[in-house]
Protein backbone atom coordinates (compact mmCIF):
# COMPACT_ATOMS: atom_id res chain seq x y z
CA UNK A 1 0.00 0.00 0.00
CA UNK A 2 1.48 3.15 -1.01
CA UNK A 3 1.22 5.92 2.04
CA UNK A 4 1.63 9.53 1.23
CA UNK A 5 2.91 11.92 3.63
CA UNK A 6 1.10 14.95 3.53
CA UNK A 7 2.89 18.05 4.66
CA UNK A 8 1.12 19.42 8.31
CA UNK A 9 -0.21 23.26 7.92
CA UNK A 10 1.73 25.49 10.71
CA UNK A 11 -0.48 28.15 9.91
CA UNK A 12 -4.05 29.20 9.78
CA UNK A 13 -5.45 29.08 5.71
CA UNK A 14 -7.36 31.45 6.53
CA UNK A 15 -5.93 33.88 8.48
CA UNK A 16 -2.29 33.09 8.82
CA UNK A 17 -2.10 32.81 12.65
CA UNK A 18 -0.06 29.20 14.11
CA UNK A 19 -2.35 25.82 14.32
CA UNK A 20 -2.46 24.24 17.50
CA UNK A 21 -2.94 20.82 18.31
CA UNK A 22 -4.97 19.42 21.33
CA UNK A 23 -2.89 16.95 22.62
CA UNK A 24 -5.98 15.17 23.94
CA UNK A 25 -7.23 14.78 19.93
CA UNK A 26 -3.86 14.05 17.80
CA UNK A 27 -6.21 13.93 14.88
CA UNK A 28 -7.50 17.55 14.72
CA UNK A 29 -5.39 21.17 14.26
CA UNK A 30 -7.28 23.98 14.82
CA UNK A 31 -6.37 27.64 14.37
CA UNK A 32 -5.17 29.48 17.33
CA UNK A 33 -6.66 33.12 17.10
CA UNK A 34 -10.25 33.44 18.13
CA UNK A 35 -11.28 36.02 15.94
CA UNK A 36 -10.27 34.23 12.81
CA UNK A 37 -13.25 34.51 10.33
CA UNK A 38 -13.12 30.96 9.39
CA UNK A 39 -13.24 29.51 13.24
CA UNK A 40 -16.19 32.06 13.85
CA UNK A 41 -18.00 30.62 10.96
CA UNK A 42 -17.61 27.60 11.90
CA UNK A 43 -18.51 28.04 15.21
CA UNK A 44 -21.80 29.44 14.59
CA UNK A 45 -22.86 26.82 12.24
CA UNK A 46 -21.88 24.20 13.80
CA UNK A 47 -24.35 26.07 16.76
CA UNK A 48 -27.36 26.66 14.36
CA UNK A 49 -27.31 23.01 13.42
CA UNK A 50 -30.14 20.55 13.35
CA UNK A 51 -28.45 18.61 16.03
CA UNK A 52 -27.83 21.43 17.90
CA UNK A 53 -29.96 24.72 18.18
CA UNK A 54 -31.46 23.94 14.64
CA UNK A 55 -32.05 27.12 13.74
CA UNK A 56 -32.94 26.46 10.27
CA UNK A 57 -32.64 30.11 8.54
CA UNK A 58 -29.43 30.39 9.14
CA UNK A 59 -27.86 28.75 6.74
CA UNK A 60 -23.78 28.26 6.37
CA UNK A 61 -24.54 30.19 3.05
CA UNK A 62 -26.57 32.42 4.99
CA UNK A 63 -23.98 32.79 7.36
CA UNK A 64 -21.27 33.62 5.33
CA UNK A 65 -23.22 36.41 4.20
CA UNK A 66 -24.32 38.28 7.61
CA UNK A 67 -21.39 37.60 9.94
CA UNK A 68 -18.83 39.81 8.00
CA UNK A 69 -21.47 42.77 7.37
CA UNK A 70 -22.86 42.73 11.04
CA UNK A 71 -20.10 41.99 12.60
CA UNK A 72 -21.18 38.67 14.41
CA UNK A 73 -18.45 37.08 16.96
CA UNK A 74 -20.33 35.04 19.41
CA UNK A 75 -23.06 32.95 19.69
CA UNK A 76 -25.30 35.44 21.71
CA UNK A 77 -25.04 38.15 18.78
CA UNK A 78 -27.14 35.71 16.95
CA UNK A 79 -29.54 36.63 19.51
CA UNK A 80 -29.66 39.62 19.28
CA UNK A 81 -30.05 40.48 16.14
CA UNK A 82 -33.01 42.07 14.78
CA UNK A 83 -35.50 41.89 11.55
CA UNK A 84 -34.09 45.25 10.50
CA UNK A 85 -30.30 44.41 11.08
CA UNK A 86 -30.84 40.87 8.61
CA UNK A 87 -32.37 43.17 6.12
CA UNK A 88 -29.80 45.49 6.73
CA UNK A 89 -27.15 42.88 5.43
CA UNK A 90 -28.98 42.18 2.66
CA UNK A 91 -31.49 39.42 3.26
CA UNK A 92 -34.92 39.68 2.21
CA UNK A 93 -38.00 40.15 4.16
CA UNK A 94 -39.50 36.70 4.43
CA UNK A 95 -36.12 35.46 5.12
CA UNK A 96 -35.22 37.83 7.95
CA UNK A 97 -38.89 37.13 9.03
CA UNK A 98 -38.18 33.49 9.47
CA UNK A 99 -34.86 34.25 10.68
CA UNK A 100 -36.14 36.27 13.57
CA UNK A 101 -39.25 33.70 14.49
CA UNK A 102 -36.79 30.69 14.89
CA UNK A 103 -34.66 32.71 17.04
CA UNK A 104 -37.39 34.32 19.34
CA UNK A 105 -38.65 30.11 18.94
CA UNK A 106 -35.25 29.08 20.09
CA UNK A 107 -34.99 31.31 22.75
CA UNK A 108 -38.33 29.78 24.66
CA UNK A 109 -37.57 26.13 23.49
CA UNK A 110 -34.29 25.27 23.96
CA UNK A 111 -33.62 22.51 25.55
CA UNK A 112 -30.18 22.69 28.03
CA UNK A 113 -28.65 19.33 26.51
CA UNK A 114 -29.32 21.26 22.89
CA UNK A 115 -27.53 24.12 24.40
CA UNK A 116 -24.79 22.19 25.82
CA UNK A 117 -23.69 20.48 22.66
CA UNK A 118 -24.09 23.96 20.33
CA UNK A 119 -21.04 24.84 22.26
CA UNK A 120 -18.93 22.57 20.96
CA UNK A 121 -16.94 21.14 23.35
CA UNK A 122 -14.47 18.30 22.31
CA UNK A 123 -16.04 14.90 23.11
CA UNK A 124 -19.48 16.69 24.40
CA UNK A 125 -22.49 15.28 22.16
CA UNK A 126 -25.91 14.64 23.13
CA UNK A 127 -25.24 11.98 25.29
CA UNK A 128 -22.95 13.07 27.55
CA UNK A 129 -24.42 16.82 27.23
CA UNK A 130 -27.35 14.40 28.50
CA UNK A 131 -25.20 12.70 31.35
CA UNK A 132 -23.85 16.04 32.33
CA UNK A 133 -27.07 17.49 32.51
CA UNK A 134 -28.43 14.67 34.91
CA UNK A 135 -25.94 14.83 36.81
CA UNK A 136 -25.08 18.31 37.35
CA UNK A 137 -28.90 19.77 36.83
CA UNK A 138 -27.82 22.99 34.92
CA UNK A 139 -24.88 24.61 32.87
CA UNK A 140 -24.15 27.35 35.10
CA UNK A 141 -23.51 23.98 37.86
CA UNK A 142 -21.07 22.67 35.29
CA UNK A 143 -19.38 25.88 35.09
CA UNK A 144 -18.55 25.78 38.85
CA UNK A 145 -17.86 21.92 38.89
CA UNK A 146 -14.45 20.63 39.68
CA UNK A 147 -12.16 18.65 37.05
CA UNK A 148 -12.48 15.66 39.40
CA UNK A 149 -16.55 15.53 39.23
CA UNK A 150 -17.06 16.07 35.82
CA UNK A 151 -14.21 13.47 34.30
CA UNK A 152 -16.56 11.17 36.76
CA UNK A 153 -19.37 11.23 34.54
CA UNK A 154 -17.78 11.31 31.38
CA UNK A 155 -14.37 10.33 31.85
CA UNK A 156 -11.02 12.17 32.19
CA UNK A 157 -10.55 13.38 28.28
CA UNK A 158 -13.75 15.03 27.72
CA UNK A 159 -13.81 16.06 31.33
CA UNK A 160 -10.78 18.14 30.80
CA UNK A 161 -12.53 19.80 27.58
CA UNK A 162 -15.23 20.85 29.42
CA UNK A 163 -13.29 22.63 32.48
CA UNK A 164 -10.83 23.88 30.02
CA UNK A 165 -13.96 25.24 27.78
CA UNK A 166 -15.97 26.81 30.13
CA UNK A 167 -12.94 28.17 32.01
CA UNK A 168 -11.89 29.70 29.00
CA UNK A 169 -15.44 30.91 27.68
CA UNK A 170 -17.26 32.09 30.70
CA UNK A 171 -18.04 35.17 29.62
CA UNK A 172 -19.70 34.01 26.41
CA UNK A 173 -21.32 31.17 27.98
CA UNK A 174 -23.23 33.02 30.38
CA UNK A 175 -24.05 35.98 27.82
CA UNK A 176 -26.13 33.66 25.27
CA UNK A 177 -27.53 31.67 28.25
CA UNK A 178 -29.12 34.72 29.54
CA UNK A 179 -31.36 34.47 26.54
CA UNK A 180 -33.05 31.16 27.15
CA UNK A 181 -35.72 30.18 29.60
CA UNK A 182 -35.18 27.50 30.86
CA UNK A 183 -34.25 26.93 34.62
CA UNK A 184 -31.68 23.58 33.80
CA UNK A 185 -29.29 26.73 32.07
CA UNK A 186 -29.71 29.22 34.47
CA UNK A 187 -30.91 27.66 37.67
CA UNK A 188 -33.68 28.99 40.11
CA UNK A 189 -33.45 28.83 44.17
CA UNK A 190 -35.75 27.47 45.42
CA UNK A 191 -36.92 28.16 48.35
CA UNK A 192 -40.46 26.69 49.15
CA UNK A 193 -42.39 23.53 48.36
CA UNK A 194 -45.97 25.05 48.26
CA UNK A 195 -46.41 24.16 45.16
CA UNK A 196 -44.86 20.66 45.46
CA UNK A 197 -46.31 18.76 42.90
CA UNK A 198 -47.80 21.18 41.00
CA UNK A 199 -47.61 21.96 37.23
CA UNK A 200 -48.44 25.64 36.59
CA UNK A 201 -48.88 28.22 33.59
CA UNK A 202 -49.86 31.69 33.34
CA UNK A 203 -51.25 33.86 30.31
CA UNK A 204 -52.02 37.38 29.91
CA UNK A 205 -50.77 40.18 31.53
CA UNK A 206 -49.86 39.69 35.31
CA UNK A 207 -50.15 42.80 38.00
CA UNK A 208 -46.92 41.63 39.78
CA UNK A 209 -44.74 39.44 37.62
CA UNK A 210 -43.33 39.61 34.46
CA UNK A 211 -43.71 36.39 32.20
CA UNK A 212 -39.91 35.81 33.48
CA UNK A 213 -40.62 36.32 37.00
CA UNK A 214 -43.96 34.16 37.40
CA UNK A 215 -41.77 31.28 36.20
CA UNK A 216 -38.94 31.82 38.75
CA UNK A 217 -41.51 32.14 41.35
CA UNK A 218 -43.16 28.68 40.62
CA UNK A 219 -40.18 26.80 40.60
CA UNK A 220 -39.13 29.03 43.55
CA UNK A 221 -42.24 27.66 45.48
CA UNK A 222 -41.62 24.05 44.20
CA UNK A 223 -43.46 23.73 41.14
CA UNK A 224 -43.22 22.96 37.81
CA UNK A 225 -43.96 25.62 35.15
CA UNK A 226 -45.27 24.42 32.40
CA UNK A 227 -44.24 25.31 28.65
CA UNK A 228 -47.84 25.46 27.20
CA UNK A 229 -51.65 24.12 27.99
CA UNK A 230 -51.53 20.21 28.65
CA UNK A 231 -54.27 18.04 30.68
CA UNK A 232 -51.26 18.12 33.18
CA UNK A 233 -51.91 21.82 34.35
CA UNK A 234 -52.85 22.15 38.04
CA UNK A 235 -54.20 25.43 37.17
CA UNK A 236 -54.00 27.97 34.57
CA UNK A 237 -53.14 31.98 35.86
CA UNK A 238 -55.21 33.89 33.29
CA UNK A 239 -53.62 37.68 33.61
CA UNK A 240 -55.70 40.44 32.01
CA UNK A 241 -55.96 40.53 28.40
CA UNK A 242 -55.66 36.79 28.01
CA UNK A 243 -56.11 35.31 24.50
CA UNK A 244 -59.51 34.60 24.15
CA UNK A 245 -59.05 31.38 22.04
CA UNK A 246 -56.32 30.10 24.95
CA UNK A 247 -59.23 30.21 27.37
CA UNK A 248 -61.39 28.43 25.17
CA UNK A 249 -59.04 25.97 24.62
CA UNK A 250 -57.92 25.83 28.80
CA UNK A 251 -61.95 25.31 29.19
CA UNK A 252 -62.44 22.92 26.61
CA UNK A 253 -59.45 21.16 28.52
CA UNK A 254 -61.47 20.82 31.90
CA UNK A 255 -58.35 23.07 33.51
CA UNK A 256 -58.80 25.10 36.51
CA UNK A 257 -58.33 28.51 36.21
CA UNK A 258 -56.96 31.08 38.72
CA UNK A 259 -56.69 34.55 39.31
CA UNK A 260 -53.29 36.39 40.12
CA UNK A 261 -54.62 37.14 43.72
CA UNK A 262 -55.43 33.43 44.23
CA UNK A 263 -52.44 31.92 43.04
CA UNK A 264 -50.86 34.70 45.23
CA UNK A 265 -53.06 33.73 48.56
CA UNK A 266 -51.60 29.95 47.42
CA UNK A 267 -48.13 30.68 47.87
CA UNK A 268 -48.43 33.57 50.61
CA UNK A 269 -50.18 31.67 53.36
ZN1 LIG B 1 -7.49 31.15 11.40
Amino acid sequence: MNTIKIEEPKVCPFCGSPVVRMIEDGAHLYCSNPDCPERIIAKLNYFVTKECMNIEGLSEKTLRKIVPILGIKDWSDLYKLTYEDLQSAGLGPVVSANITKELTNSKTNAKAENVLMSLGILGIGKVNAKKLLENFKSIENIKNATLEDISEVVGDVAGKNVVDFMKNNTEEIQKVCKYFNTTYINPIEISGNKLYGMTILATGTLKNFSRDEIKESVIANGGTYASGLSKKLTFLIVGENAGASKIKKANEMGITKFTEEEYLNLINN
